[in-house]
């Protein structure tokens, strides 16, 4: 470990620490540290402070800080007095950190109000759900074979090894990369799936290309705005999140990540953190943040930091790294730029083939990858407070739909897919990574004490995935703190936990 020779100022930390160096993180003294810092309010930064509280308890300083609203990529927007997600909308109902936020916290689950999907080719609906479920599985069968059946069961076992996350976790146990995660639930099969796109998966699998085209698709479309050579991990993801069992939270989503802050009774800053650089003081090593808020920029000492904001191009994340070696300026990745278009209006349904709106079954309508469609997916949407008496609006009838594309919309596209409307409210969202090549898992540990949550979202990017990775930094920074080296990477965990019943 070198940390003892450190000279007192950052920048000869150059070539001194390796990035994720687990070595040099255990604590010189046994003293708990005084100060935390979280950068970003998302989910994935609420739940860490949350977890952090959990695990240091309760004397010790967590600072989060948010550059703009918190809830970050959870967030409404509001028409005619009714908001609306714009943002992260469903949750799965095997989402074991969401669902149990929400119960100590005291929130409700929001009725889900049933609505009929289609997929859209450009042309004419290809495939139309109906009000009977056995009708809709013989269709399935009869258009592509049993493909439905190899695909139901594949997603299951995946999240049924995923499901291990929950035990390891409830057990103290911490993983060190994204990769080890990943192995422990589902050995090396769940690494390569992260590097491997999913059609060649599921052709593998036996599932055909015509099912692939015409339902896998446009499932990956409207949940990640990208086709199937998505890695086969996160298009098991994007295929759970396909099935009926979803949920969301009464009142909006982002509720979690205020209420969390506060049972964590974490400090709030709005502010930017603009650096962050390392400061040796005799055997100690901390962080310098600078950040700027309304009252101008100042900095702050910190003993861990925690970064749940993802590092991209093309966005200026207004983070930077003074002091480190090079590994961190490899770090800002492409994210894929989806735009939420809400509007007010009448749904033009003469353009999927239902002259009639009074004949329009569907509450939303997904899309094949066809070059020259202009969106993803539209869909009618429900506010985020669902009274007793609500019911979806009819298509005749003036409603709020979201619609997903890869640009903002042109005013005749609008026209296009609404015969007229009140208002449009669009939201260009830096979503999720751009899944095209294989770049590899980003680090947890990006040096001592300084942890990247946001990596995990090249494994899957969903509010569930960076509860994980906030419970996992948590239990990391903590054993890293105390020196717990038989907590962090620990191999044959099922049969470990076990033995220890
Ligand atoms: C349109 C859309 C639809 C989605 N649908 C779903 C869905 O249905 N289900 C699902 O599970 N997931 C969905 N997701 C993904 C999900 O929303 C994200 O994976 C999750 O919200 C990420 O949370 P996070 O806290 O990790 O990051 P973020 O929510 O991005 O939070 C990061 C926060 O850090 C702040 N920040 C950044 N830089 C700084 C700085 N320098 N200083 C201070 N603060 C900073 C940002 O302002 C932001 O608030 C969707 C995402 C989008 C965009």
């Amino acid at each position: 470990m070198c940390g003892s020779l450190l000279p007192l100022f950052a920048v000869v930390l150059s070539g001194c620490f390796a990035a994720g160096d687990p070595e040099g993180s255990a604590h010189v003294d046994g003293s708990p540290p005084s100060k935390i810092a979280v950068v970003g309010a998302g989910i994935g930064g609420s739940a860490t402070a949350h977890f952090l509280r959990q695990h240091f308890g309760p004397e010790v300083q967590v600072d989060v800080f948010e550059k703009a609203e918190v809830g970050g990529r959870l967030a409404t927007v509001t028409v005619n007095h009714n908001d609306y997600e714009s943002g992260g909308s469903i949750i799965h109902s095997l989402n074991l950190h969401m669902q149990e936020f929400v119960k100590q916290l005291g929130l409700k689950y929001r009725r889900s109000v049933a609505g009929k999907t289609a997929v859209f080719n450009g042309e004419e609906m290809i495939l139309e759900e109906t009000d009977w479920y056995l009708l809709d599985l013989f269709r399935l069968w009869w258009r592509y074979g049993i493909s439905f059946i190899r695909l139901q069961m594949w997603v299951e076992e995946i999240m049924e090894k995923f499901m291990r996350i929950y035990k390891y976790q409830a057990h103290g146990y911490a993983f060190s990369t994204v990769e080890e995660l990943l192995d422990s639930l589902g050995g090396s099969g769940f690494i390569n799936m992260t590097r491997r796109p999913l059609s060649d998966s599921l052709l593998e699998l036996g599932v055909s290309q015509r099912f692939i085209d015409e339902v896998i698709a446009p499932v990956t479309r409207v949940n990640y705005g990208q086709n199937v050579s998505i890695p086969a991990f996160i298009g098991a993801v994007s295929l759970a999140s396909a099935q009926n069992n979803l949920w969301a939270v009464e009142g909006g989503n982002k509720l979690v990540c205020s209420g969390l802050l506060k049972m964590a009774n974490a400090n709030l800053l709005q502010a930017q953190v603009n650096t962050i650089s390392p400061i040796q003081s005799g055997e100690a090593l901390q962080y310098q943040l600078s950040y700027t808020s309304a009252a101008g920029t100042e900095s702050e000492l910190y003993d861990i930091v925690v970064l749940a904001a993802p590092l991209q191009t093309g966005v200026e994340s207004g983070l930077h790294f003074q002091g480190f070696t090079s590994p961190f300026d490899q770090l800002p990745r492409e994210y894929h730029s989806t735009v939420a278009t809400i509007v007010h209006g009448y749904l033009n349904t003469s353009f999927f083939g239902f002259p009639d709106p009074r004949l329009f079954p569907f509450a939303s309508v997904l899309t094949t990858e066809k070059p020259d469609l202009f969106f993803n997916s539209v869909a009618s949407v429900c506010p985020v407070n669902i009274s007793a008496g609500f019911r979806r609006k009819q298509p005749q009838e003036a409603g709020v739909y979201k619609v997903f594309s890869p640009q903002p919309l042109e005013k005749s596209e609008l026209k296009t897919l609404f015969r007229s409307y009140y208002s449009v409210q669009v939201t260009e969202w830096k979503a999720y990574p751009h899944y095209g090549s294989n770049q590899g898992l980003p680090p947890v540990e990006l040096h001592q004490n300084l942890y990247y949550l946001n990596g995990i979202e090249w494994a899957a990017s969903a509010m569930e995935m960076s509860s994980v990775a906030a419970k996992n930094i948590a239990l990391l920074a903590y054993h890293r703190w105390n020196r717990q080296t038989d907590m962090v990477d620990q191999k044959d965990l099922m049969h470990r936990i076990k033995t220890e019943l």
